[in-house]
């Protein structure tokens, strides 16, 4: 199936007199009838649904087309984005442990990898994106588990060599883990260009109607755990919690999504809500024709806000003379994502009056949603950082973080007109 049919197809496929739409399985639980099967289960010596918080199979067939659309071998769905960035490393990592990451990333996840992974004893240094390869590489200690970017980062727009970054992981004898939350796999599939584990926060262009917090991870199967079984004893050894099962004999190719189900999401419990993996599912449906909107939409805001003598600077790289075209044409040849940043000009103060003046686009702590919103990361999602941290991270203090939504572009234009007419003299 090509990609437009697998976001309608994929993931279920309801059997003769079956429900045509995915069901919603809103049942903690799940009837067996001997005492014996339901210990099978337990053991994992056999498939089965027996409590929601390790497998539902709504949550399970979401999973799949997630997982489908990246060409991996096996997804699993988390209650937020940052649940699936946080269970993407410590599923691998352990206290003692360090893994090597891109400046250029979330707030979010900047926070979790930065203060609270490393209370848990996980220690991590962030590098340059763009940095040669060599300069990656030095990061790397004996004790590196895992190497982390975001194909197009949020909020610096900065587009990942993806390819660059997945040679230093695997010269490393690590996985390259990428978060894909802004290309998604209608523009970009990392793991066709080398990244072994691919995490999102669905509550984004997945979702994409700001309905539902959600998360997922995507396994491609091909990471080489045992190659590098002294560094992932977690999967290559006995599991004394599971009987002594070891996860990459029994499961093979679904090793590590084995493991972060059947012990992250046993201990540690964030799972989405069968609803919630309905109603994303139903973004699913429509993504490939959203996305290709929200890129066209982009793309004309990105000339405008480039011609207007109003704005100091804007970031897109489906613009020709962007720091990143050539990234972006690499690897998301169709188009990259509906998010803009730029600057006003007047800095900070004239960046604030600007976001007050819009009519049609909503100040939201949100992006990648069919309504166009806009953000001021330094006052909002990037607060906690100071400007010594906001630069490594590519926010300066007047980046208006600009999603474009899939109303018509004029009315967009029309809004950012008006805004900049009142908040620049
Ligand atoms: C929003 C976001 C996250 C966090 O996801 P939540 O669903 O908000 O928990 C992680 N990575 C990226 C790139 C994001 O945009």
């Amino acid at each position: 199936m090509r990609i437009d049919t697998k976001c309608i197809q994929s993931g279920y496929t309801p059997k003769n007199g079956e429900a045509r739409i995915l069901p919603i399985y809103q049942s903690t639980t799940f009837k067996y009838d001997s005492t014996e099967h339901m210990g099978r289960l337990f053991d994992l010596e056999e498939d089965g649904y027996f409590y929601t918080r390790l497998a539902n199979p709504t949550n399970d067939a979401v999973a799949a087309k997630i997982a489908d659309l990246e060409g991996g071998v096996a997804g699993m769905l988390t209650s937020s984005g940052q649940s699936a960035c946080f269970y993407s490393i410590f599923n691998i990592c352990e206290a003692g442990d360090h893994f090597v990451c891109s400046t250029s990333i979330y707030g979010g996840t900047y926070n979790l990898f930065s203060v609270t992974m490393k209370k848990l004893g996980i220690d991590v240094t962030f590098v340059d994106p763009d940095a040669s390869a060599e300069d990656i590489a030095a990061a790397f200690r004996p004790n590196t588990k895992a190497l982390f970017g975001e194909t197009i980062a949020n909020p610096a727009l900065v587009v990942l060599d993806i390819e660059k970054f997945a040679k230093v992981a695997h010269d490393h004898g690590v996985p390259l883990i990428v978060d894909n939350t802004f290309a998604t796999p209608i523009n970009c599939r990392p793991i066709e260009w080398g990244a072994d584990i691919v995490v999102h926060s669905t509550t984004k262009y997945m979702d994409g109607h700001a309905t539902s917090v959600g998360g997922a991870i995507v396994d491609s199967g091909n990471f080489d755990w045992e190659a590098h079984s002294d560094k992932f004893p977690g999967l290559t050894t006995p599991d004394e919690s599971y009987h002594g099962v070891v996860y990459t004999e029994r499961f093979g190719k679904a090793a590590y999504i084995t493991k972060a189900t059947a012990t992250l999401m046993r201990d540690l419990g964030s799972i989405p809500s069968p609803h919630n993996s309905f109603l994303l599912n139903l973004g699913l449906e429509t993504l490939a024709l959203r996305m290709r909107k929200h890129c066209e939409n982009a793309q004309k805001i990105a000339e405008y806000l480039s011609k207007n003598d109003k704005v100091s600077w804007v970031s897109f790289s489906g613009l020709e003379g962007d720091k990143y075209h050539q990234l972006a044409q690499k690897y998301m040849p169709s188009g990259s994502c509906g998010v803009i940043s730029f600057g006003v000009k007047g800095g900070r103060e004239n960046a604030v009056k600007f976001m007050d003046s819009l009519k049609l686009a909503a100040i939201v702590t949100h992006v990648a949603d069919a309504r166009t919103s806009v953000l001021h990361p330094a006052s909002h999602t990037h607060r906690q950082m100071n400007d010594e941290e906001l630069k490594a991270a590519g926010v300066t203090p007047d980046l208006i973080r600009f999603s474009v939504g899939i109303e018509d572009a004029d009315d967009i234009i029309e809004d950012i007109e008006n805004a900049l007419n009142a908040a620049v003299k």
